[in-house]
């Protein structure tokens, strides 16, 4: 059993030998025990050694996921070659109430693609947010994947939680009636519950609505048109 003695000794600090104020207990056997504890200094600096410790683990952890996420061709982008107005637009973009979006447009290689990994970047790596990024084709093909094995509920449920969505590359896959709805039903939830989409595509307007037929098409481009801000490049 262990009593304090409740008297204080002056003791050193193990760190760095500096006096400081320790404690006594006296042992039942009538012994005494003393403990020093870390100088308020040394307190200090091992505090932030932790979080040091803590922050590294962090970024390391959210390059890992980059890398993950990233798709190798475009982990490496030379920024001075991208169209200079639209990257500043893109890059821009913060997090915000709203949920809004991006929605790039224009002719292959102009580096849409490239644009949205820079931003992601920031946002996954200094920033820590998660996301899903897969482009239309991956998009239809998982999607005809997760109900073959029935795991789509979950599948669509976190294409529709996920705090960002980047689709690339819309209208490269074929469309079926599945897709088709899956498709409306991910964007109508993000966009009713505020959370931002981040969309890259070649086709104008009028190509994405006939592509997924009139009624869809229109009211997914609607959709699509208030919650994102929409870039030509
Ligand atoms: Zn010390």
């Amino acid at each position: 059993m262990i009593i304090p003695v409740g008297t204080s000794a002056l003791l050193r600090c193990p760190h760095c030998r500096n006096p400081v104020e320790g404690v006594g207990y006296q042992l039942s056997n009538g012994s005494e025990l003393r403990f020093a504890p870390l100088c308020p200094t040394c307190v200090e600096s091992e505090k932030r050694e932790r979080q040091q410790h803590l922050e590294e683990a962090r970024n390391k952890e959210r390059k890992l996921r980059w890398e993950t996420l990233c798709p190798r061709a475009y982990r490496e982008t030379d920024a001075a070659r991208l169209p200079q107005e639209g990257m500043a637009t893109v890059l821009a973009w913060r997090e915000n109430r709203d949920g809004r979006g991006l929605l790039l447009f224009g002719p292959t290689g102009r580096g849409k693609t490239r644009l949205v990994w820079l931003l992601l970047w920031r946002l996954v790596v200094e920033e820590g947010l998660s996301l899903v990024a897969l482009a239309e084709t991956e998009f239809a093909h998982q999607c005809g994947w997760h109900f073959a094995r029935g795991t789509a509920q979950q599948w669509v449920e976190e294409l529709c939680q996920t705090p960002i969505l980047f689709l690339d590359d819309l209208g490269k896959a074929t469309v079926t009636d599945r897709f088709r709805h899956e498709l409306f039903h991910v964007i109508e939830h993000r966009t009713a519950h505020g959370r931002p989409i981040f969309l890259t595509t070649n086709l104008v307007g009028e190509e994405l609505t006939t592509r997924l037929g009139s009624t869809t098409g229109e009211a997914l481009l609607r959709r699509l048109r208030e919650h994102c801000q929409v870039i030509e490049l």
